[in-house]
């Protein structure tokens, strides 16, 4: 494994987990499971994704259980499909939790060198060689370096080399990456000044507490793991902020043109979103402590690459801050990443047999991206070492597949980030059942330790037996008195019901319909209700879902030969043809999503594979 970031460190998880002796080579031990910006985990499909790598045994949801200083619910009153966990986290704490656990990982050695050169037999990689020239052979190579590939920092009109402030770029494997013609593209992304907490006048802020009770991130996790809690602040920008950046736009890397990387749509910077939104004058800004044990404030929402005089006045003009010390400067970074259209779904590069691409390097953005992508790398590169077939999870399966055939299919033309949306399943693909989702795969893969397995089952059992208890016991409205029926069902009963149809009703909750004399004996804990509960509630939906799945099926993982000459398929554009025959997708289901693909297309392509059978 290249790389001690969030892919890197997953990936070396995973790959030991499995079974197979790795390796993680880094620039440096002491920044492992760093977090380059917002020590922030989670959110909205982010969360998604961190609670799919915890239920295959991965380390991001634990780590952010012992780390996790501020815990909440995103979207707690919408459906179950968009509730998102985020955790503020304290930034040493996850170091040391990410590092706690690399270091006791049997079958995982850790070496602190940069990575300079790939050994290469042909077109497959066999091994690395470090800027010291030490040679380690490998069958299996996971590069997960981030935005280090030729990294260029950016502060107003001045730029020098550097991975992110602090670390070096990695230069000379940027070059023999580009020697080997892997296909190279440009993307940037920033982040912004941290604050000195003494110097912020908190009194005049609005205070964002957490949510109680405590939520937990990880399935093993629990609330007595965590550190203690602590609130963050609102504050806003106003239209002094916006004339203040408007001054300094000439001194700006983005808008002068010096940048030419594409930045993250959905978290711009500053000067990008008062350029954009030109019509609002006022953006909010979220104040989050960075840890315990130190005064250091992120302030999420003034992302900048702005000269550091203009960053100094926008950060005053805000209310609270009117006073507050910069403690590190705000700033963009440009680097390298690779068309993830040249991977396949095992995200080995279609180009080098046995190297592996995860994380930023494959054009996406945030940690828990990273994190997904690195464990589903780890878990391949250790397959392919045991000669064993890969595996990927399909896109109704986890929103990890989701992002995997989002990358290899559709490429990315901006820093991808996971949302709810891009899941067509979604209504399936919910935080809370991540574990039911993918526990069992975990396991045949090897990465799923006992005491997980032990648990799931427990809870797994303890669903079923519940599900089946509701659908076997009926109430009548001779046994319930008419007051019972009416505060809990909110009108009389007219006739027998199955409890599992009563709880069906939007108004009836498990623990309303419990009450119920005849009900019998509730469940405690907390999970298993919340499964009952869905369950009952989304049921049409979910066998609807189902069905469609079903359906899908046969054609989505039909395989398309890696020969099939597509100039051979009758009637198919020249312009498809070619969009085929550069993406060379695996399955007809990739191959649909290709852009500019029809389902005519489609429909002509499996005229043709009957044909050739
Ligand atoms: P990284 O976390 O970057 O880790 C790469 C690792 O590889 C490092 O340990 C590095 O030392 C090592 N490495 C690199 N090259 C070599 C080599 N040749 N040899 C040995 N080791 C090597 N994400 C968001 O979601 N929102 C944001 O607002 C946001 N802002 C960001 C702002 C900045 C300035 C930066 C730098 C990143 C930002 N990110 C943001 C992105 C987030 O940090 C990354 O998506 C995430 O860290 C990617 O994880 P990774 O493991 O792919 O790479």
């Amino acid at each position: 494994m290249i790389g001690g970031g969030h892919a890197g460190t997953e990936a070396a998880l995973a790959a030991a987990r499995s079974g197979v002796r790795t390796l993680l080579l880094t620039h440096n031990i002491e920044t492992l499971g760093a977090m380059s910006c917002n020590p922030s985990i989670g959110g909205i499909g982010k969360g998604h994704l961190v609670k799919e790598v915890d239920a295959l045994g991965g380390a991001m949801a634990a780590a952010t259980d012992e780390a996790g200083i501020q815990f909440r619910i995103l979207n707690a009153s919408k459906g179950p499909a968009v509730r998102a966990t985020r955790a503020q986290a304290d930034r040493q704490l996850y170091k040391q939790a990410i590092r706690n656990r690399l270091e006791n990982q049997p079958n995982l050695t850790l070496f602190q060198q940069a990575a300079d050169d790939l050994i290469l037999v042909g077109d497959r990689v066999v091994g690395v060689v470090t800027q010291l020239g030490v040679r380690f052979e490998a069958p299996a190579v996971v590069l997960t370096a981030g935005t280090f590939l030729n990294g260029l920092v950016h502060v107003g009109l001045t730029n020098y080399r550097a991975g992110r402030f602090g670390d070096p770029a990695a230069i000379s494997l940027a070059e023999r990456l580009k020697e080997i013609k892997l296909p190279v593209g440009r993307l940037k992304t920033g982040t912004p000044p941290r604050l000195d907490g003494r110097s912020i006048d908190f009194s005049v802020l609005q205070v964002q507490p957490g949510d109680d009770p405590v939520p937990v991130f990880s399935f093993m996790g629990r609330r007595e793991q965590h550190p203690r809690q602590v609130p963050c602040w609102i504050t806003q920008t106003n239209s002094r902020t916006h004339d203040i950046i408007r001054s300094g736009l000439d001194r700006s890397p983005m808008f002068t043109g010096v940048i030419e990387g594409v930045g993250p749509r959905y978290c711009p910077s500053i000067e990008d979103k008062i350029h954009r939104f030109a019509g609002k004058d006022s953006h909010q800004i979220f104040l989050e402590p960075e840890g315990l044990d130190t005064h250091e404030i992120y302030p999420q929402g003034v992302s900048t690459s702005l000269p550091f005089d203009v960053q100094l006045a926008l950060v005053r003009s805000i209310r609270g801050l009117e006073n507050v010390h910069i403690t590190r400067p705000g700033y963009a970074i440009e680097y390298d990443y690779f068309d993830p259209r040249n991977l396949k779904d095992s995200l080995e590069t279609k180009s080098v047999a046995g190297l592996f691409f995860a994380g930023q390097i494959n054009g996406t953005t945030g940690y828990e991206e990273a994190a997904a992508q690195g464990l589903l790398a780890g878990i391949n590169a250790a397959r392919c070492a045991k000669q064993l077939p890969a595996w990927s999870p399909r896109r109704d399966q986890a929103y990890l597949g989701v992002l995997v055939d989002d990358l290899i299919t559709r490429g990315v033309s901006e820093p991808y980030r996971m949302f709810t949306s891009r899941a067509e399943y979604r209504l399936s693909l919910r935080e809370d059942n991540a574990d039911m989702r993918l526990t069992e795969a975990g396991r045949e893969l090897g990465l799923v330790d006992d005491r997980r397995w032990e648990a799931f089952n427990r809870k797994r059992d303890a669903v079923a037996l519940e599900a089946e208890r509701l659908k076997s016991t009926w109430v009548n409205p001779r046994q319930l008195p008419e007051a019972d029926a009416v505060r809990v069902l909110g009108q009389p009963m007219e006739r027998e019901y199955r409890l599992f149809d009563l709880l069906r009703r939007p108004e009836v909750s498990y623990a309303g319909l419990l009450s119920l004399p005849g009900a019998g004996e509730g469940l405690v804990a907390p999970d298993v209700i919340e499964q009952v509960e869905i369950q009952a509630k989304y049921q049409g939906y979910i066998e609807r879902q189902k069905d469609e799945v079903e359906k899908s099926l046969a054609h989505e993982s039909m395989p398309l030969p890696s020969d099939l000459d597509y100039s051979e398929v009758h009637g198919l554009s020249f312009e498809v043809r070619q969009k085929l025959a550069q993406g060379r997708p695996q399955t007809l289901g990739q191959a649909s999503r290709l852009q500019g693909m029809t389902p005519a297309a489609i429909s002509l392509l499996l005229v043709h594979l009957k044909r050739r059978k």
